[in-house]
C-alpha cells in the first residue's frame, strides 16, 4: 500500500479507488454496483463517485465531483456517470451525518428484501444494523408496478432516502435500506466504516441464510434465535469502532497479492 497523501483531496480519490476495488474483491459488487463519499474541499454541496465503470475498474482518475443538489456533474464535460448517481445525492442532501454511502445489488442480501423476514445483527461485528429488521424499500409502493426497479431521478432518490429517517431525532441516520428486488443502500459516517458495514452487512446476510436453514425455515427464526440486544448491539458497536482501520488495511493489502 502506498504511504498516505500530505494532499485530503489525492488522499480521497485514492481511498474511493481501493473501496470500490475492495467491495468487487469481496463479491459485494459485480460489474454494477457503487460507492461514494462526501468530497472534501465542499462536503456540503458535492459527492465523489466513479464515472460509469464496474467497480473493479476503478482508480483515482477515474472519479467525478458530483453536485448532491441534482446529481449533475461540478463539470460539464466530465464522463458519463452511473444512471443510479441519485441514490448517493439524495442521501447526502437529507442527511448531514451521512460521510459515504455503498450501493449493491448483492446475491446473499437480495432474498431479504423479498419478503418479511428480520434482518438484524446476528453477531458482533454486524451490530452497527441494531435490534430492529432493516427497512425495506419497495419502488412499487411509491411508483407502481411498471417500474425497471431502478432509482433513476432525484424523486426516486428522495423517496429511497427518506427510508433511512433515524427512530429519533438523537438517532444516527439508519445504516441499511434493502431494496425489493434489487438490491440495498447502507450509510456511515466515514469511507473506511462504509466498506466495514459493506462487508459484515453480507457476512450478516449469509448467517441469517444458514441460521434460517438450520432452523427449519424463516417462520422459526424468530422464535427460535436470540438476536443480539439493543444493549449488545450498542457495547459491540463502541468495541468496533477502533477496529475499522485495522480491517481497512488488511483488505487494501488483499488487492495487492
Ligand atoms: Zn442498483
Amino acid at each position: 500500500m502506498s504511504a498516505e497523501s500530505a494532499d485530503p483531496s489525492a488522499q480521497c480519490l485514492q481511498d474511493l479507488s481501493l473501496a470500490s476495488r475492495i467491495l468487487a474483491r469481496h463479491g459485494i459488487v459485480d460489474g454494477f454496483g457503487h460507492v461514494s463519499c462526501r468530497d472534501p474541499r465542499s462536503p456540503k454541496e458535492h459527492f465523489l463517485l466513479s464515472r460509469n465503470l464496474a467497480p473493479a475498474l476503478v482508480q483515482p482518475n477515474d472519479i467525478v465531483a458530483w453536485r448532491i443538489s441534482d446529481a449533475e456533474p461540478v463539470d460539464p464535460d466530465s464522463p458519463r456517470g452511473f444512471l443510479e448517481r441519485c441514490i448517493h445525492s439524495e442521501i447526502y442532501r437529507q442527511f448531514d451525518d451521512v460521510e459515504a454511502v455503498v450501493h449493491f445489488h448483492s446475491l446473499d442480501i437480495i432474498p431479504f428484501g423479498l419478503m418479511n423476514i428480520p434482518f438484524k445483527a446476528v453477531y458482533h461485528m454486524a451490530s452497527f444494523l441494531g435490534c430492529e429488521s432493516a427497512p425495506i424499500f419497495d419502488i412499487a409502493d411509491a411508483f407502481g408496478p411498471g417500474t425497471d426497479m431502478l432509482i433513476r431521478n432525484t424523486t426516486h432518490g428522495a423517496a429511497l432516502a427518506s427510508s433511512l429517517t433515524p427512530n429519533s431525532t438523537s438517532s444516527p441516520t439508519r445504516p441499511l435500506v434493502l431494496m425489493r428486488g434489487h438490491g440495498a443502500t447502507l450509510t456511515a459516517a466515514s469511507l473506511k466504516l462504509a466498506i466495514f458495514r459493506a462487508i459484515y452487512t453480507q457476512n450478516n446476510a449469509k448467517i441469517l441464510t444458514s441460521l434460517s436453514s438450520l432452523a427449519g425455515g424463516t417462520s422459526q427464526l424468530e422464535r427460535e434465535a436470540k438476536f443480539l440486544s439493543a444493549e449488545e448491539c450498542a457495547a459491540s458497536e463502541m468495541s468496533n469502532s477502533g477496529q475499522v482501520s485495522r480491517a481497512w488495511d488488511v483488505w487494501c493489502k488483499e488487492l495487492e497479492d
